[in-house]
């Protein structure tokens, strides 16, 4: 079974649309949150994810876009683009996200790998450097989870006493490509395949994962999007100007 593997997709249509035009075929869609904020396009993103699979843990922008969080936490260009999307939303499309599961959840055709929003233990906790994974790797009792919530493509592992982080290795920068990782048995693994609509690891193009259950590989994939047409629909919203320029950077 090939299954793709969607995560912070933050309202960014043409990035998800560049996703699933790019991606390889594969069998089922799971989707790790935040759906919706920052981006322009909160109801064809929700819409689109809901016809894509029936897989999916809550992110924190999903929390805060439909009142289930306060925006306390979030800074001023966060909270005004989830008090946008609140209003942008339809009633429908409201009432869906703010149902999303709190993570983590298990596959149910495969229990040895599980799905969550930020880590294991904590549905908004950041999962960025090797100290922040050893935790949540060390008590992990499958072998697998997939995270999002940094939207830095990559992830951790451990093996008995050895534990280190990885992030793939692109050789290009504007073109669609696609690096493997073959999974070993005894290893435990926190995999985060990045973010489709709100990159943060330098590389402007949209992210994804295929996770392919029977060779126990993950492709980590790049797709190049239409960066400007995304752009320009953040300016017309009245969005904060830099959650459009921002994009171009992938910072
Ligand atoms: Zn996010």
């Amino acid at each position: 079974m090939r299954i793709l593997v969607l995560s912070d997709i933050h309202a960014n249509l043409e990035a998800l649309d560049a996703c699933l035009a790019s991606a390889p075929s594969f069998d089922s869609v799971v989707n790790l949150g935040d759906i919706v904020g920052y981006g322009a396009s909160p109801n064809e993103v929700t819409e689109r994810s809901r016809q894509l699979g029936k897989i999916f843990v809550r992110g924190n922008h999903d929390k805060a876009a439909t009142g289930v969080m306060e925006l306390d936490d979030f800074n001023p260009m966060a909270a005004a683009a989830a008090l946008w999307t609140r209003k942008e939303l339809t009633d429908e499309n409201l009432e869906w996200l703010r149902e999303l599961p709190h993570g983590p959840i298990s596959l149910p055709d495969f229990p040895q790998v599980q799905l969550v929003h930020g880590s294991p233990n904590d549905e908004d906790e950041y999962v960025v450097s090797l100290g922040d994974a050893l935790a949540p790797l060390i008590a992990l009792n499958v072998p697998l989870t997939f995270f999002g919530h940094t939207h830095l493509q990559g992830g951790f592992f451990a093996n008995g006493a050895a534990a280190d982080g990885f992030r793939p290795e692109y050789r290009t920068v504007g073109q669609p490509e696609s690096v493997a990782l073959q999974l070993k048995s005894s290893t435990r693994y926190l995999i985060n395949p990045g973010s489709v609509g709100q990159p943060r690891d330098g590389d402007w193009r949209a992210a994804y994962a295929l996770f392919d259950t029977h060779a126990q590989i993950v492709h980590f994939h790049r797709a190049p999007y239409n960066l400007k047409s995304a752009q320009d629909r953040i300016f017309a919203a009245k969005l904060p100007p830099r959650l459009a320029t921002r994009l171009a950077a992938g910072r």
